[in-house]
């Protein structure tokens, strides 16, 4: 049901095509750099080989049915979960941030819708031309010139929609096998289901859609600017260097500067007006003198937006800091001799400052600060908790009930219950003894080794018997379990031993 301002609006806006231009400079480059980057990894990274004995011999497979990850010598047991939820927690600290130092850098360059975007609109681009052919092919009715490439468009997003899919599916299984079963009807029917709803999502979100999921469906871009401080890096334009005091001013060969005037809320263009300066007159000192700014009113920042915005509206929650527009207008500012960074990163409070200092990133702050050492707390657990791991996990347990047993003779017996979790990446047999209590006091029953396959536990049922004089003086022992064949892997557990009035 629509209420107010709901009825006047819609729910939903239909969007509007948006015709990007293309630019060069240093943020195109960078986010040029970091797609083919990224496209090689992802892409790429199915069809490394890695020998093993066990599994296929791709470096990273999410072996589902092994339950399993390999990532290149590592291998990652469910039992490692903790390793995920540290990730999970370091992705999104870092994103925090990166947030607060740079605005929303992860969106403009590293994200993957931004990147299947640009990608999408780089095809669009190489088929159907420049922004105004491209514009011109919108408009004009359905010929054979506008089938062609507009169907040749959307053949190509979803082809690369497909491969998108179907390399994802690469990672869980072995993908040279992967590719001959899927087009000999021989892939598991996971593998067409996953396949065809990435083909499709990919093809709607980096094709069809584009920045109405950035705008409407990714929540992140709504809670930015809980992340935002007046220290926060972002695209901003200069509006004082910008508009002066009379507004921008276009320069038109052979017709003077068209100026246009904005009232002093400088919100709505007001009046247009032809000015008295001639065309010849494009110095910024007398643009500055006569009070106009330094924006030439040329639009290229908005034509180059990917979201289709003019970030001299000022900052726009839809704005993904992309950089773009600061490479068109650092274009324009060239071919005037006028000086860059008329739009570039800067906070709020060097903008607002009576002298802007030269940007930089502002670190010294409590919130980065405290996001920092968090972040390398985190990394460094991590770190250390892959780099220690043993080849097993262990977990003693004594067994409570009851907390000990007097036998006939006098000796007193303890029991326990050890729990132990192959982490290698083959069979492994597991032998137990005791250190602090006579060699013979263990005893584990039929069970003197465990051979436990890779990914699984075993459980072993030991006890310890004392006499009364030797439990008097053994608070605890210590159980080691060693790998056969591989004593530097060896582990001890120190163990607690319970006799009559010791506290429980
Ligand atoms: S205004 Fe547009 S082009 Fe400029 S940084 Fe934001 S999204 Fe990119
Ligand atoms: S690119 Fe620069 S000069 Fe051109 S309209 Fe944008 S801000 Fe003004």
């Amino acid at each position: 049901m629509q209420t107010g301002l709901e009825d006047q609006l819609g729910l939903y806006q239909k969007r509007i095509p948006i015709f990007t231009r293309s630019v060069k400079g240093r943020f195109r480059r960078f986010k040029t750099s970091v797609l083919v980057l990224a496209y090689a990894i992802y892409f790429l990274l199915p069809w490394l080989p890695w020998s093993r004995l066990d599994a296929p011999a791709q470096a990273v497979l999410f072996d589902l049915p092994g339950r399993r990850f390999l990532i290149f010598g590592l291998t990652v047991y469910p039992q490692d979960v903790i390793w995920l939820a540290l990730l999970l927690f370091i992705a999104a600290i870092f994103l925090f941030f990166v947030t607060g130092l740079v605005g929303r850098a992860f969106c403009g360059y590293f994200c993957f819708q931004t990147l299947w975007t640009d990608f999408f609109i780089w095809i669009e681009h190489k088929i159907q031309g420049e922004r105004p052919a491209r514009v011109r092919l919108y408009r004009q009715p359905w010929d054979r010139e506008k089938l062609v490439k507009v169907g040749g468009t959307h053949a190509l997003w979803i082809l690369v929609s497909f491969w998108t899919g179907l390399t994802f599916v690469a990672y869980f299984t072995y993908a040279p096998q992967l590719v001959v079963d899927f087009v000999t009807g021989q892939a598991a029917a996971a593998a067409y289901i996953t396949t065809g709803i990435l083909t499709l999502s990919t093809y709607a979100a980096a094709g069809l859609m584009r920045e109405q999921i950035c705008t409407y469906v990714c929540p992140y871009g709504r809670f930015q600017s809980v992340m935002y401080e007046p220290e926060t890096l972002a695209v901003h334009y200069d509006a004082r260097r910008g508009e002066g005091t009379l507004g921008r001013a276009v320069v038109r060969a052979g017709r003077g500067i068209v100026v246009e005037r904005r009232r002093a809320e400088g919100a709505v263009a007001e009046e247009r007006r032809r000015s008295s300066l001639s065309a010849g007159q494009r110095a910024l000192a007398e643009r500055n003198e006569k009070g106009f700014g330094d924006c030439v009113d040329c639009g290229l920042c908005v034509q180059v937006c990917p979201v289709g915005i003019d970030i001299r509206d000022g900052l726009q929650y839809k704005c993904i800091s992309c950089g773009l527009c600061i490479d068109a207008c650092n274009t324009i500012m060239d071919s005037f001799g006028f000086p860059r960074g008329l739009i570039r990163y800067d906070s709020e409070k060097n903008l607002a400052a009576a002298t802007p200092a030269p940007p930089r990133v502002q670190w010294k702050r409590l919130k980065t600060i405290g996001y920092g050492v968090a972040l390398a707390l985190m990394i460094g657990y991590l770190g250390y908790s892959v780099a220690t791991r043993g080849s097993f996990d262990r977990a003693v347990n004594q067994i409570r009930q009851p907390l000990y047993v007097v036998l006939s003779n006098g000796d007193i017996r303890n029991r326990y219950q050890i729990r132990i979790t192959n982490k290698a990446a083959e069979d492994q047999t597991y032998v137990f003894s005791a250190r602090g209590i006579p060699a013979d006091a263990l005893d584990l029953g039929n069970f003197n080794e465990i051979t436990i396959k890779p990914g699984h536990s075993g459980l072993v049922q030991a006890s310890v018997r004392l006499s009364p004089a030797v439990a008097a003086n053994t608070q605890h022992f210590e159980l080691v379990i060693t790998p056969r064949g591989k004593p530097a892997e060896a582990r001890s557990e120190k163990v607690r031993f319970d006799t009559p009035g010791k506290r429980p």
